[in-house]
């Protein structure tokens, strides 16, 4: 592993100042792609939680009674703030994740400033439940913030995810304690100084940097904590859960995902290869989202086959800074292995790598970096563990199977129950098949089209609760029923 001559040394924030942790401890941002230190982050611990909530404790009264316009217009600030930019934080973003520098400039980034402008009209726009009991008595609904909010996000997205909590919290007058992932802490420390331009008062927005059981253990079993919002993996989700309970905190969980993308005979199979590509590895297959794997009716399966394998085997794996490059890093070296032993995994359970299953020959200083070249998988039974088990890399496994309720079987006999994407020309099919999918979303002949008020989120063990427009502005406040007797 090497070192930049001088890598940066970011901060906490907490009480509207940077600040290292209590005891000073750091640990290394690495940049994926060239295996390098590019920072130094905070190794915050339970002192550092207990600092960060205070402060957010000390601000909710005031910004809980900040009017709704006020706070709608610093989230219209911060979202301009963050748009101008764009190109610098698609750099902290791509350095930090292994992403193309193009993806986040289209996707990341734009998303972040889409999300702030929606929760500052979402909640100018919100009004409040009434209800008339025949002229005898009136109930109104008031909404009050839920609190102090504790944020805690992936490395997959993590500016976009970040701002998809922080925004609606904000919004309603809460108070946040965000926690990002160790692995991307760049642009989440950003946000923080974008969001004090912007207006936000000191102790409204706090961050804490450090690893997931020093910090993110502490800071959801704090008692100064009211509410929890988690994005990441099912194994930590749990964890959270657990420590969120004994106090009933209020809890939305976006977990893992082993979506189905479903092809059948009667789809426009040249659309449904590019939706399943898209879906496969858009991010090097590190979304949630992702169509991990590709079901396909028998009649069309080797057809299709034939054509993924030449779209995937044409990809470009490249340096995240290349214009040209589609699929960059993988978030670490440690997760490329993992992603590499399920390949490995697929062969000894009897699968055949179609294309790829290796690590690419990159030019230097790429050549020490998390690349995995994008990698389709035929032969393997539905109930093997590659094909059951979250990889979140580039890899899909396809499986033929003979008819509707196949399909519908083979997608739901999995333990998660996330997104799917049903492509077919048949509409009746199409809401046939959309009912009976085991999932929190379905796109049909399309994949990842997002509108920001819909619900988001996942069944099973993808999850507990939704988010999205409302619900998520819902989830951050409480509701209190008024009754009037006239
Ligand atoms: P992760 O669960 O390892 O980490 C997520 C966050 O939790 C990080 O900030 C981490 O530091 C923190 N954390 C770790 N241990 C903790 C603990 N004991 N208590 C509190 N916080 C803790 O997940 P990851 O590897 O960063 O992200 C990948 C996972 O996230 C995948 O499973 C992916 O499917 C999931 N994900 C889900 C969605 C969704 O909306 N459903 C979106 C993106 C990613």
């Amino acid at each position: 592993m090497s070192s930049t001559s001088t890598p940066e040394s970011l901060q906490n924030f907490v009480a509207g100042r940077f600040q290292p942790a209590a005891d000073g401890r750091v640990l290394d941002d690495l940049d994926p792609a060239r295996n390098r230190v590019v920072a130094t982050i905070p190794r915050s611990a339970a002192a550092d939680v207990d600092a960060a909530v205070a402060a957010a404790r000390a601000a909710l009264p005031g910004w809980a009674a900040t009017p709704v316009a006020e706070r709608a217009a610093v989230l219209d600030r911060a979202a301009t703030l963050i748009e101008a930019r764009l190109d610098d934080l698609a750099r902290i973003e791509s350095r930090d994740s292994g992403k193309p520098v193009s993806l986040a400039r289209r996707i990341d980034i734009p998303r972040a400033v889409a999300n702030f402008r929606f929760f500052a009209g979402a909640v100018r726009h919100q009004h409040a439940g009434f209800h008339d009991m025949d002229g005898r008595a009136l109930n109104y609904t008031l909404r009050r913030p839920a609190g102090v909010c504790a944020l805690i996000t992936p490395w997959n997205l993590p500016l976009y995810l970040l701002s998809w909590k922080t925004a609606p919290a904000l919004a309603m007058g809460n108070t946040v304690v965000a926690k990002p992932s160790e692995l991307t802490p760049g642009t989440a420390t950003a946000l923080a100084g974008i969001l004090a331009e912007a207006g936000l008062p000191a102790g409204v927005f706090n961050l804490l940097h450090g690893l997931g059981p020093e910090v993110g253990g502490p800071l959801t079993a704090h008692d100064g904590v009211d509410a929890v919002s988690f994005t990441g993996g099912t194994a930590t989700g749990r964890l959270v859960a657990q420590a969120a309970a004994p106090r009933f905190k209020k809890l939305s969980l976006e977990l893992g995902g082993k979506n189905a993308t479903l092809v059948f005979a009667d789809a426009d199979l040249d659309a449904a290869v590019d939706g399943a590509v898209r879906a496969g590895f858009t991010n090097q297959g590190q979304v949630c989202l992702c169509g991990s794997r590709i079901l396909v009716e028998r009649s069309v399966h080797d057809r299709f086959v034939a054509a993924l394998v030449a779209r995937v085997s044409a990809m470009r794996v490249g340096p995240p800074d290349d214009p040209a490059t589609e699929l960059g890093a993988l978030s670490s070296l440690a997760h490329r292995d993992k992603v590499a032993s399920y390949v490995q995994l697929a062969r000894e359970e009897g699968g055949t790598v179609a294309c790829g299953g290796v690590v690419p020959a990159l030019p230097a200083p790429c050549d020490q970096g998390a690349f995995f070249a994008p990698t389709v998988l035929t032969g393997l039974a539905p109930t093997c563990r590659v094909a059951q088990e979250e990889i979140f890399g580039p890899v899909v496994s396809v499986h033929p199977f003979d008819d509707e309720a196949d399909a519908v079987a083979i997608a739901n006999g999995v333990r998660y129950g996330l997104a799917a994407s049903v492509w077919t020309r048949d509409l009746s099919r199409a809401h046939r098949v959309s009912a009976a999918l085991e999932t929190g979303m379905v796109w049909v002949n399309t994949w990842l089209l997002r509108d920001l008020r819909v619900p988001f989120g996942g069944m099973k063990e993808s999850g507990v609760g939704r988010e999205g427009g409302e619900l998520s502005l819902q989830f951050f406040s409480e509701a209190r029923n008024v009754c009037i007797q006239l």
